[in-house]
């Protein structure tokens, strides 16, 4: 291999990691994108969902009659995975729905 068809390997190369580059980073943006427009558009988990009730969820967690740490509710459940501020998010537990960040149930776990 001489030096001239050397430099245009590497730039061919060169090319083909760039060319890569620049679909995989407007893909992976609107991967996400669509991700978290999913999260928001979830129905919201009803409190006579038949698991809901099993779980004694309610959407506010001070009307939970079995919580014992009064500090405890969705936005810092281990569970829940809903952008800080927002009223509803996802949960583990009930997965294809959101729950209340205010809300409760009777698998609360302490978020780390
Ligand atoms: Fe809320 Fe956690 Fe129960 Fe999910 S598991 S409903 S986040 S308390």
């Amino acid at each position: 291999m001489n030096s001239k068809t050397k430099v245009w390997d590497e730039r061919r190369n060169f090319m083909k990691k760039a060319g890569t580059a620049t679909l995989a980073v407007p893909a992976v943006w609107y991967l996400g994108k669509s991700r978290m427009a999913h999260a928001e558009d979830l129905p919201k988990l009803t409190e006579d969902d038949a698991t809901a009730v099993a779980l004694k969820y309610v959407h506010d967690a001070s009307q939970a009659k079995d919580r014992k740490d009064p500090t405890s509710d969705c936005a810092n459940c281990l569970h829940y995975t809903g952008a800080d501020g927002v009223e509803f998010g996802p949960c583990a537990i009930f997965p294809g729905k959101s729950v209340s960040a205010k809300g409760w149930c009777n698998v609360w776990a302490k978020k780390a």
